[in-house]
């Protein structure tokens, strides 16, 4: 779920073992940007079907930095606000989106060995991956870290109004008919409450040693 720590974690962990970390929740937030740039409601599949076909994202590592590119532009920090992670989490309940966009994940996972954070990834993208984490934490503690973060940028938010999105963002993540977040049967759960960032990647890696 949302502020578990799962782009902190994967892209961490790609670094130490050398391979490609592809956050697929920014594809789904630069799709939700697209569609608020077109004066559309991330809501509406009338207003977020037709922009598809015309719709090229690209998510690139440039020096050790992912860059994240809508029809050639780079929205890598405009993606990040608040009101983009809500429409990333409405356009994400459609599923011609979904399927456009896990078509591109699966193709760029054919081709290299990877670390792929998103919530339907060992579910639904990526069925036969050799190692599936399934990272959580308190939603007291996600929307602590998001608060702080959001903070760090110097936008003024309230807390309590971050931890009421980060409840809707659960919600709408677990009750879309299509792909819903929820554990892989096969996945390992991870708690990340209370630990260090590099508490959780030791005990991933120690996993990838059985
Ligand atoms: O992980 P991140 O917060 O960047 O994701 C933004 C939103 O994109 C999520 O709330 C979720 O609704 C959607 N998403 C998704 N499936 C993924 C990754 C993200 O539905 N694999």
């Amino acid at each position: 779920p949302a502020g578990a720590g799962k782009s902190t974690i994967a892209k961490l962990l790609a670094e130490k073992l050398g391979i490609l970390y592809l956050d697929t929740g920014a594809m789904y937030r630069a799709m939700g940007l697209k569609v608020l740039e077109n004066g559309g409601n991330p809501k509406n599949p009338d207003d977020v079907i037709p922009l598809l076909r015309d719709t090229d994202i690209l998510v690139q590592h440039e020096n050790g930095k992912q860059k994240v590119y809508l029809d050639g532009r780079d929205v890598t920090s405009e993606i990040r606000t608040n009101q983009v992670s809500n429409a990333a989490s409405d356009v994400g309940t459609i599923p011609e989106v979904r399927v456009k966009l896990v078509e591109l994940q699966r193709q760029i996972a054919d081709k290299t060995s990877l670390v792929m954070d998103g919530r339907d990834i060992g579910t639904y993208v990526m069925p036969n991956a050799s190692l599936k984490i399934f990272l959580t934490a308190s939603s007291e503690e996600r929307a602590r870290r998001r608060w702080v973060e959001l903070r760090e940028k110097g936008m003024d938010v309230d807390y309590n109004t971050v931890l009421q999105e980060i409840i809707q963002r659960d919600y709408n993540d677990s009750n879309r008919s299509f792909a819903p977040l929820r554990k892989a049967d096969d996945a390992v759960l991870i708690d990340s409450t209370g630990k260090s960032i590099e508490q959780v990647i030791e005990e991933i890696e120690d996993l990838l040693k059985i």
